[in-house]
């Protein structure tokens, strides 16, 4: 599953043989594969990754996006290294002259302007991202107080809220937080929201620098049962927003 952090490691992976460069593509989704001889020499301005998506602008300001979502996965090969994925799973291809990178079985593959970008429902006006530049805790805290009545837990995975939040994330924000995910936002105080803002730049950064290693900055999520890591209470479980999440009633609240 991939939340922020790793679609910003695979990106910046991407941008380093992609970004500046002329690519010819080919497409796997024959939506897109009428479109091809527009591809067959074209420059890639900027590769970036904002939350959870995937943004290739090309020179002619058209933009493409992918997601993963749950099963997708990149991999950027030599000219001259065998696939070690079928070729029938390929959504795209980008070649340039020394590397090709590949994305396989990406449910989400998109081809728009900007303007058709920021104004698609599902895809366009993203909330502020921890892993960019232009990140803006003043705009994350606007738009998490739009939904006083709305449960953190459910709002957290709201990617038009905070981008890049997955489950993962959104459980150990707020188990470090100690706020329970039953809590609505009108009921927050200011500390736990600078709380909650804290943690989410701290976790954020610490699963950027882990990213090769073992998650063991991992503390609660899938541990039902198990005794809490800061005070012994077994962690529970139950569905929010459709996903399983975890908590400690003591630490956290009931
Ligand atoms: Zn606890």
């Amino acid at each position: 599953m991939a939340e922020g952090p790793l679609v910003h490691h695979y990106a910046k992976q991407l941008r380093e043989v992609l970004q500046g460069r002329e690519v010819r593509i080919e497409f796997g989704l024959r939506k897109l594969k009428e479109l091809e001889p527009s591809f067959e020499k074209i420059r890639i301005d900027k590769v970036e990754a904002h939350g959870k998506q995937f943004r290739f602008h090309f020179e002619d300001q058209r933009i493409l996006l992918v997601h993963l979502m749950m099963w997708g996965s990149w991999r950027i090969y030599n000219k001259s290294q065998p696939w070690d994925k079928p070729r029938e799973r390929a959504r795209v291809i980008l070649h340039t002259n020394s590397h090709t990178a590949v994305v396989f079985s990406a449910p989400v593959v998109k081809l728009l302007t900007p303007s058709e970008l920021q104004n698609n429902p599902n895809w366009g006006n993203l909330g502020p991202d921890p892993l960019r530049h232009d990140f803006s805790s003043k705009e994350f805290l606007r738009r998490l107080e739009q939904h006083p009545s709305k449960e953190i837990g459910e709002v957290l995975l709201d990617q038009q809220v905070i981008a890049g939040v997955g489950n993962i994330l959104r459980i150990e924000i707020l188990f470090r937080s100690h706020v329970h995910p039953r809590r609505r936002i009108g009921s927050l105080l200011k500390k736990e929201k600078a709380e909650l803002l804290r943690w989410i730049l701290k976790l954020f950064e610490t699963w950027m620098k882990q990213m090769s290693r073992r998650n063991t900055w991992i503390q609660i999520y899938r541990r039902n049962g198990k005794p809490c890591p800061q005070c012994g209470t077994r962690i529970q479980f139950f569905r929010q927003a459709g996903r399983i999440t975890y908590a400690c009633p003591r630490c956290q609240g009931e």
